[in-house]
């Protein structure tokens, strides 16, 4: 990133709602349910699975939880009436983890076990460093009655290490990514030299556990790392995924599906865009240019 692509990275909140709007839709797959999935059933077409989240954190009141809980048994439904290859990805903060964790843990079981019944899977997203030992531990008693559900472990938190260890006799389903909360130093790798290792060291961990591991990143030495692990293991492509986000590094995505590994777009949609937006064009290095663009268009 250069420096005007980071001082206009530390304004976004300022950058007027319409621009920034603007600028993000590449990342986001429309406001409604019919949009999302007609973004869905063309990636699957072109040999891509998805993961669909309804956008939306960090909620007030438990009735809005109640409603994304709604909302997300409607998606299963529909995916599994268009038979379309997608799971979803879900934020226990939009299910109510800040305001009653009893009432997160009822909510988020509905949603695991209904797409269960519906041959589907549950990735539960990681957010900032407050909610990492609830989701953990939630995802520990989801797993007593389901195992169609995965979690996220993040390469730039000091503990993730011990958290897998912690894990180990579940052995989960993964996401792995580097993680994009602001963390305090304390508690987080802040030098990119050292997450990238981190990734790395925790990647070969998991995969040699027996752990599924759904790659998440679009940074080509972390592929590159990926593509050497997978090969010096002898895995096959059944026990891995990559993982991107919508709109980002396309390229480098058609390069590792044409390469014969399998690939899970993450498709946020709804309207709620705005937070995801700003963490989005916040890791975007042509930042400047598309706030400029946008502006003057
Ligand atoms: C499928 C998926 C799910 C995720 N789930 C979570 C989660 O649950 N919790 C969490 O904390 N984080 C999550 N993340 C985000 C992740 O933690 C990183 O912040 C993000 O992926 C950037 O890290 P990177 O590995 O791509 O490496 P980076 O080094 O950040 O990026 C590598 C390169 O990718 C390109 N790039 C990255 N982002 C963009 C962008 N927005 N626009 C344009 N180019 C870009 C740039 O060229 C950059 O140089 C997820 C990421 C993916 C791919």
């Amino acid at each position: 990133m250069t420096l005007l692509d980071r001082a206009i990275a530390r304004t976004l909140p300022v950058v007027p709602k319409a621009i920034v709007r603007r600028v993000a839709n590449r990342y986001i797959a429309g406001e409604t349910v019919q949009e999302a999935l007609a973004v869905v059933t063309g990636l699957n077409a072109r040999g891509f699975r998805a993961t669909l989240d309804i956008l939306g954190e960090h909620i007030r009141r438990l009735d809005q939880a109640h409603r994304a809980t709604e909302d997300y048994l409607n998606v299963l439904e529909e995916i599994a009436r268009r038979k379309a290859d997608s799971t979803i990805s879900i934020k226990l903060t939009q299910l109510g983890l800040k305001l009653d964790t009893a009432a997160c843990f009822e909510m988020t079981s509905r949603i695991v076990q209904r797409a269960g019944e519906l041959n589907n899977f549950v990735r539960i997203d990681m957010e900032d460093s407050s909610c990492t030992t609830d989701t953990l531990r939630i995802y520990r008693e989801l797993r007593r009655d389901f195992s169609n559900v995965g979690v996220v472990v993040q390469a730039y938190l000091r503990r993730t290490v011990d958290d897998v260890c912690a894990l180990d006799d579940l052995r989960p389903n993964y996401r792995l990514c580097k993680g994009v909360y602001v963390e305090p130093l304390e508690i987080s790798y802040h030098d990119m030299r050292v997450i990238n290792r981190n990734y790395v060291f925790l990647l070969e961990r998991l995969l040699r556990s027996g752990s599924y591991v759904g790659i998440a990143t679009h940074d080509e030495l972390m592929v590159w790392e990926a593509m050497r692990i997978i090969r010096e293991l002898k895995l096959p492509p059944t026990a891995y995924e990559f993982q991107m986000l919508l709109g980002v590094q396309e390229q480098l995505r058609d390069i590792i599906r044409a390469a014969g590994h399998n690939i899970r777009v993450y498709i946020p949609f709804g309207r709620d865009w705005y937070a995801y937006s700003v963490r989005r064009l916040r890791e975007n290095p042509q930042l400047a240019g598309y706030v400029f663009r946008a502006m003057f268009k």
